[in-house]
């Protein structure tokens, strides 16, 4: 059998000479990469700099019995970008930071790096460097991303007011079934296509980007947005609630898939609870002037992106309510998404 090269052969910084030979950049604005003490890239005048990171914990974020090395690269990513999205901006560069079992194989790494390069190239986002060090047990994965705006274009959760029409890109809940279904495989019932289908969106999912770019772009009202990644009714929280503002949600008019809504209805789970609550969705959650209602339904129609018209700010205090098919009008509690120390 033919022996797999493992961390603690190559060392640090065999390490990063392999990953530096394969990690070149392409943007003139990138005038150092990777190789010195600090990665050295140009801004652009007219524009302001966004910067995010998160992490992703082996265990906490991802079991790797059921992502695949080159989907944890994709998604650490993609997670990263959805930050940046949901500013209204573009992201450019991006660093990395690995923490190491010196078990690991480069086999492993090189897929890691694989998928971290993909979804790079195909968002135009240069890998200009980070930190490699050992882990005594599990993989750790910091990525820290760099994007930019126009400047009076950046999205922040803070700026709804009452009245203001609240918008989602996508569809809810699916991320959150495909990690029922991958936790618990789930079997026995319904198609494996609709199952498929709602893993995929857990594993790899896809950061709105070209949504974020159509509404910093247009000319529209946009007065909040944040990425759904705690589940809606938390994260309409951060734009209404927070604000003490209140939000009413119109049941019927939540965007579910036919995965989503066949198997729930194969293991007898109501979607809804799904659609309000499930996590990692990245979908996009906006509000908007409400004479912009039109042109907004207009410029999305145009491009082909699927959006919906979900519900209202309202002056309620700290109130999200859902308006049900029949008219009843049902109180959500806000905190029922993740919260890592709960
Ligand atoms: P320092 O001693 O200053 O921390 P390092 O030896 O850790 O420097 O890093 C050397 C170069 O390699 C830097 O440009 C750094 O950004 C890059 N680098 C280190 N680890 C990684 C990694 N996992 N992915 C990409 N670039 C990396
Ligand atoms: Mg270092």
């Amino acid at each position: 059998m033919k022996k797999t090269t493992q961390l603690k052969q190559l060392g640090e910084f065999g390490l990063i000479e392999r990953l530096r030979s394969k990690l070149n950049t392409h943007s003139p604005r990138i005038k150092k990469g990777i190789g010195d003490d600090s990665a050295v890239f140009s801004t652009h005048p007219n524009k302001l700099q966004l910067t995010s990171t998160d992490a992703l914990i082996e265990t906490i974020h991802f079991d790797l019995k059921t992502i695949s090395p080159i989907q944890l690269g994709h998604k650490a990513i993609a997670v990263n970008i959805s930050d940046i999205a949901a500013m209204g901006g573009t992201p450019y560069l991006a660093l990395i930071s690995l923490a190491f079992p010196s078990s690991t194989s480069t086999k492993f790494i090189d897929k890691l790096y694989s998928g971290f390069q993909t979804i790079c190239d195909s968002n135009k986002i240069e890998l200009v460097g980070g930190d490699t060090v050992a882990s005594p047990k599990h993989l750790f994965i910091n990525v820290c991303i760099v994007g930019e705006a126009f400047k009076d274009r950046v999205f922040y959760r803070t700026g709804a007011k009452p009245g203001d029409q609240i918008f989602v890109t996508g569809n809810l809940g699916d991320s959150a079934m495909g990690l029922k279904i991958l936790r618990e495989k789930i079997k026995k019932s319904g198609s494996i296509k609709h199952k498929n289908t709602l893993v995929k969106k857990h594993l790899e999912p896809i950061p709105r980007v070209k949504e974020s770019s159509l509404l910093a772009r247009s000319k529209l009202k946009i007065t909040s947005m944040i990425d759904i990644s705690d589940g809606l009714t938390q994260d309409l929280g951060h734009l209404s609630t927070e604000n003490n503002l209140g939000a009413n949600l119109y049941e019927d008019r939540l965007p579910a898939s036919k995965a989503l809504l066949n198997v729930c209805f194969q293991k007898k789970y109501n979607p809804i609870d799904w659609i309000l609550q499930g996590g990692e969705d990245y979908e996009l959650l906006f509000t908007i002037k409400p004479e912009d209602v039109k042109k907004l339904e207009k410029l999305f129609l145009k491009a082909n992106v699927f959006v919906s018209h979900i519900g209202e700010i309202t002056k309620s205090p700290k109130k999200i309510i859902l308006i049900t098919g029949n008219g009843s009008k049902v109180p959500l509690r806000v905190a029922t998404g993740f919260n890592h120390f709960k």
